[in-house]
């Protein structure tokens, strides 16, 4: 087949996921025959005439680097239109601008601490309401609903309890109140689960995390198929001013090649490492998805493809969480997740610092909870580092 306009839409219909994130939107530059999508390292845009546009011309606005990124994440995430941000939080905070005061929104309790932060601290005082639940529990969920819910805000699998919440049950009851459902999908990311497929209308991603998969740039989208938020989210955008810029925006592209091939080895070192834990002495529970006797294994296999590479765990002393982060010697103790190198993380001072003790508790983020994010290393040389990590608590 011939390949004149050098988007992937001319290769025809029907490519498979891994294809479409190795050659992104536009698998070579029309002008050069450049593989590598170039980057448009300007800040603005030279007009040809008064009232006349290349379609380019501020870079806070439009940038084809960015435009590129923002059409692969549409193709990948199966929505319509791609929305890319310096982070994850610029993408939260400039979705939330368009909803109002007054208005309502449900939100998973067991979630990113800034993503509560930005809400409770700031949006609260700025007249919006929140309620923060257990989504996973349907029953719940419905006893949340108000006149004024305008949309249910989800992290599924959640962070870090990996509860897993219904998306096709949660988008049939907020759309028969008219409000919309928004799924951070930054676990699973969209080679193993796609929200939208599913009924949700609008998908954020911290692209900082399996997106770029590197631990090297920052990074957030927002996917959609809704031509009447489109507009609004774009102005959104523009006027809010996080959008993504073009070197990062490259950096992710880059990343995305290789996604489906780093996402298979993130979970198989998760499910070795996972089983491993389960069977440590120090070890009291450890949550991972992919365990056929999670509570919502059965919905995870319906809506999802894969269980993705995070691992949570409880150690049984409380004690043992400073000394592992002190001892593991490859696993890198950072705050951070999705990439290459596997980080360990104390959500209960790090990623949910900002989250009330009490909410916290409830949820199930104590002192005794530690993150894993499991990276491409070798899953024997990752398992040696906590043995012996495990081994120098028993001192
Ligand atoms: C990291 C993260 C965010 C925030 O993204 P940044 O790129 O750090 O701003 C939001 N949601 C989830 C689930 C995350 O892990």
């Amino acid at each position: 087949m011939e390949n004149t306009t050098g988007t992937t839409q001319d290769l025809g219909g029907g490519l498979s996921l891994e294809t479409l994130l190795v050659h992104g939107a536009t698998p070579f530059d029309p002008h050069t025959g450049a593989i590598s999508s170039p980057i448009y390292q300007s800040a603005t845009f030279r007009h040809p005439a008064l009232n006349e546009s290349t379609g380019f011309d501020y870079s806070r606005v439009v940038n084809p680097t960015r435009s590129e990124l923002e059409r692969t994440m549409a193709l990948i995430e199966n929505g319509k239109y791609g929305l890319a941000f310096a982070t994850g939080m610029g993408a939260i905070s400039s979705l939330i601008k368009i909803y109002k005061p007054g208005d309502h929104l449900i939100v998973s309790e067991d979630l990113y601490g800034g993503t509560y932060r930005l809400f409770k601290e700031y949006y609260e005082r700025y007249g919006f309401f929140f309620s923060f639940i257990d989504t996973s529990d349907f029953d719940r969920l419905q006893a949340a609903l108000r006149p004024e819910t305008k949309a249910v805000f989800i992290e599924t699998p959640s962070n870090p309890m990996m509860k897993v919440t219904d998306i096709r049950r949660c988008a049939g009851l907020i759309h028969s109140r008219g409000g919309h459902l928004i799924v951070d999908n930054t676990f699973l990311s969209p080679y193993f689960q796609n929200p939208l497929a599913l009924g949700a209308d609008i998908v954020v991603h911290s692209g900082t995390k399996y997106l770029a998969g590197h631990n090297d740039t920052l990074s957030g989208f927002l996917v959609h198929s809704r031509d009447d938020l489109e507009d609004a989210l774009r102005e959104a955008q523009k006027s809010e001013g996080a959008s993504l810029a073009p070197f990062d925006a490259w950096l992710v592209l880059r990343g995305l090649k290789t996604l489906a091939v780093r996402m298979e080895r993130h979970q198989a070192n998760a499910v070795r490492i996972a089983s491993w834990l389960r069977r440590h002495p120090r070890v009291e529970q450890v949550f991972f998805t992919g365990f056929s006797d999670h509570p919502q294994y059965r919905l995870s296999l319906d809506q999802s493809r894969g269980f993705g590479g995070m691992v949570s765990f409880y150690v049984k002393n409380a004690a043992d969480a400073p000394a592992l982060l002190k001892n593991i010697s490859l696993i890198l103790f950072a705050e951070s997740l999705g990439g290459t190198e596997s980080l360990l993380t104390y959500p209960v001072v790090q990623t949910h610092g900002a989250i009330p003790e009490q909410m916290r508790l409830s949820a199930g983020v104590n002192d005794r909870l530690m993150r894993l994010s499991v990276g491409l290393e070798n899953a024997d040389d990752l398992i040696a580092d906590l043995d012996d990590a495990f081994r120098k608590c028993e001192l």
